[in-house]
């Protein structure tokens, strides 16, 4: 018999989680005025909010905390980092932010211009992530989704449902001129689509076409590792390579990096940009200066650049990988067995649960997916989070509510943190709900929100 995949890892330190009463968690949630993000982190048992920065370190990394220089220039943690951006990426040049979104406020800083210098400007890409989004609008950029059609049919089983569609891709190179496109962004895996990887095929599409446009290409790469468990456990040509050798071979094809250090760092702060070209780096520079900190730590502190430089190593381990993978796919299996949908095949980091479908009777007026995020912490005091109307938000202009195409309430399994007897627990938390959602026929109705953003703020009150 093939043995099966299990933890390269034991537990040595343990952090007690309260695991509130019905009567509590009634309560809570009501003071919280239905929003999950109110809810005080002790009065979550499972905390699937996000898998950023939640991550659990390693002894390696504790003792790297240990050892942190915190010098402001030159310090030994930062060439720690340095040299292993350059050994595990390939990247000669680099600079450390104090996260993910810093790095692309310093890069697109230098590539699309500051104040309003992106009006006209287009970065296309695959379904860019918000803050991404967020900078180059900021800019007065536009963002163009170029992903492939399939991605948005959630129980079709693509096996890269993160891929550019090169065609659409092409189309954007062809309408605008090179000034006009600083940049392609390709995001891995795609945070967006529901943590779905990029083939190391379109990679090298997308790349050899942007070169032949003359556009340069970024990537960013805050799921890296597990694009890279993808490739070789679905890509033909890839299963003998290691997981470092795919993911340099996938960096080869990038002019440079933006990094959430959050994600496949598995550090619980940290951020980094890296590059190829030196007069790129030399731009950012100034930027990373006025923005985040000297260039030999940018925001962030020693212990931490320490922590990264062996967080970038585990995360690029195989069996690390496929425990990783492996967990997020176990609690999707229990989830489809019980005849829950959720989005196929199974992503990276989360599993994303078709709310329309698990509460069919709840008017979409009435936030379908929050819904079923408050009915899963009633049941079990599960944080989950909505990826649908709220977070949609209104059209800045008509101020019309906007209905997205899927509503999602996304499980997201931190690192290395929870056992799969909590997948256990959540499945039964979920599949509880469904046995009574027959009879959920009310979600909620806004009781106040901020212009821009709601879901972070958002109160609301059972609807009538
Ligand atoms: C999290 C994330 C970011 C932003 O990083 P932060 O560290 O949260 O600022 C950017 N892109 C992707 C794909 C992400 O998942």
């Amino acid at each position: 018999m093939d043995l099966p995949w299990a933890e390269p890892y034991r537990i040595k330190t343990i952090e007690p989680i309260y695991r509130p009463s019905r009567v509590e968690r009634e309560a809570w949630i009501k003071a919280a005025q239905y929003n999950l993000f109110n809810l005080r982190s002790e009065q979550v048992y499972i905390d699937l909010l996000t898998d950023s920065g939640t991550g659990a370190m390693s002894s390696a990394q504790w003792s790297e905390i240990m050892l942190g220089d915190e010098s402001y220039a030159g310090a030994s943690s930062y060439y720690k980092l340095k040299d292993a951006i350059e050994r595990i990426l390939g990247f000669p040049f680099f600079l450390p932010t104090h996260q993910g979104r810093a790095a692309e406020n310093v890069l697109f800083s230098a590539m699309i211009g500051v104040g309003d210098a992106g009006q006209g400007k287009v970065v296309p890409g695959n379904s860019h992530f918000d803050t991404t989004k967020g900078h180059i609008e900021f800019r007065h950029a536009k963002a163009i989704d170029c992903t492939i059609d399939e991605a948005f049919d959630t129980e079709l089983d693509h096996p890269f449902k993160g891929n550019i569609d090169l065609a659409k891709l092409e189309a954007v190179y062809k309408k605008y001129p090179r000034q006009a496109i600083p940049l392609c962004v390709l995001t891995i895996t795609c945070n967006s689509s529901g943590g779905q990887p990029v083939s190391m095929a379109n990679i090298k599409a997308v790349a050899a076409l942007s070169r032949q446009y003359h556009i340069p290409l970024f990537f960013d790469s805050a799921r890296f590792a597990e694009n890279a468990y993808f490739i070789k456990t679905r890509e033909t040509g890839y299963s003998d390579k290691t997981i470092k050798q795919i993911v340099r071979e996938m960096f080869s094809y990038a002019d440079g990096v933006t990094m959430s250090s959050k994600k496949d760092g598995i550090v619980n702060i940290g951020g980094f940009i890296a590059f190829r070209d030196q007069e790129l780096f030399r731009q950012c520079c100034t930027f990373n200066i006025m923005f985040e900190g000297f260039i030999t730590y940018g925001g962030m502190a020693g212990r931490d650049m320490g922590a990264l430089s062996v967080g970038l190593d585990e995360a690029t381990e195989f069996d690390y990988l496929e425990a990783r993978v492996g967990q997020v796919a176990y609690l999707g299996r229990k989830l489809t067995d019980s005849g829950i949908v959720v989005q196929r095949p199974y992503g990276g980091h989360a599993i994303f649960v078709d709310a329309r479908k698990f509460l069919p009777q709840v008017p979409k007026e009435q936030f379908i997916a929050q819904t079923l995020g408050i009915e899963l912490y009633r049941e079990g005091g599960v944080r989950g989070v909505e990826i649908g109307t709220l977070l949609a938000d209104r059209d800045p202009e008509t101020h019309q509510e906007r209905y997205p195409a899927l509503e999602l309430l996304r499980l997201a399994i931190p690192r290395r943190t929870y056992t799969n007897s909590h997948m256990d627990y959540i499945a039964a938390a979920l599949a509880n709900v469904k046995e009574r959602a027959g009879g959920i026929r009310k979600g909620f109705v806004i009781k106040w929100e901020a212009p821009i953003m709601r879901h972070f703020t958002v109160e609301l009150s059972p609807a009538p």
